[in-house]
């Protein structure tokens, strides 16, 4: 793999530069499928977007294409999720795209955490042993449609500042999708009005915005720390604290195996929902709305609801 990636960073020194940005549509490469959602809403014809990392891949642990540096060397802009959630893979790619504009100096970056709320923001010292914990606080903040607003306007001055003849018909789509999901939100609102407080165990931290704006109660973790795998040890915990505070949602996401959670829930009678952090981590979860529509069904569904 690393030679790969090396030999994909010497055939880009003989690349010719870029073509003048008057003709074609501004390039943007996005780290989650969450901002290329959000970017090709708000830029419409005017941009075409990709995402490194798909929906229905852990977004912690993208797996480096040489693809990966031609795209970030063709970029006008590059969306990140920020905190640190792609330290793992995205400095190397960047250093050897060759692309200044996207690097983090560069005008062409955008971190769209910048203006979020984030939550869990550790107050003491972050450690190893405390497992895959982000010392600047969790960063699958984009599960809150309020940050998906923040995170939409900062793509559409982005883009202004790019493209600035498209000023207004970044505004408008903007505009358009401020209304749509000004929309959504009163229909989840709805969806969700008689199970506020629902207690949730979930499997990785990846819902404490989600959980906050939908009311939900998170008390557990399949994970015994961030990143680490359950242990039998932890599993025991777990279906205890199930048990005793009758949990009845266990929330997973698509790109974890099924087995410990299956096992949890037969021992305590809990359901197991699935759920995609991402767009397109299941087929219906077309764009930023419908990833919201898709993951609330599934919870209505589970407890009983339609
Ligand atoms: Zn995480």
């Amino acid at each position: 793999m690393k030679k790969t990636l090396l030999l994909a960073a010497a055939l880009l020194a003989f690349l010719a530069p870029a073509p003048a940005r008057a003709a074609r549509k501004l390039r943007i490469v996005t780290t989650l499928s969450d901002f290329a959602s959000l970017a090709e809403t708000v830029g419409g014809d005017r941009v075409e977007a990709t995402s490194l990392a798909k929906g229905y891949q852990d977004p912690h642990f993208a797996e480096p294409k040489p693809s990966f540096i031609l795209k970030l060397h063709d970029a006008d802009l590059l969306i990140v999720a920020g905190l640190e959630l792609e330290i793992g893979y995205l400095p190397p790619l960047l250093d050897q795209a060759r692309n200044n504009a996207v690097h983090p100096s560069g005008k062409g970056y955008l971190d769209a955490s910048v203006g979020c709320e984030i939550l869990e923001k550790p107050t003491g010292q972050v450690t190893r042993a405390m497992g895959d914990v982000h010392p600047y606080g969790n960063p699958h903040y984009w599960l809150d449609p309020a940050n998906g607003r923040v995170i939409a306007r900062a793509i559409a001055t982005k883009l202004a500042a790019l493209d600035p003849e498209g000023k207004a018909v970044f505004e408008r789509n903007l505009a358009t999708f401020e209304a749509r999901l000004t929309e959504a939100e009163a229909r989840w609102a709805r969806a969700l009005a008689s199970y506020a407080g629902t207690k949730v165990v979930t499997y990785h931290s990846s819902w404490p915005n989600f959980a906050k704006y939908f009311k939900l109660d998170v008390v557990g973790y399949l994970e015994p720390k961030p990143g680490i795998p359950p242990t039998p040890q932890h599993k025991l915990e777990i279906i205890n604290l199930i048990l005793e505070k009758k949990v009845p949602l266990i929330l997973m996401e698509v790109y974890f195996d099924r087995k410990d959670p299956d096992f949890v829930a037969r021992k305590t009678g809990s359901t197991v929902v699935m759920l995609t952090p991402s767009v397109g981590g299941l087929p219906e979860a077309k764009d930023y709305i419908s990833l919201f529509d898709v993951d609330i069904a599934a919870i209505v569904r589970a407890l009983g609801g339609k």
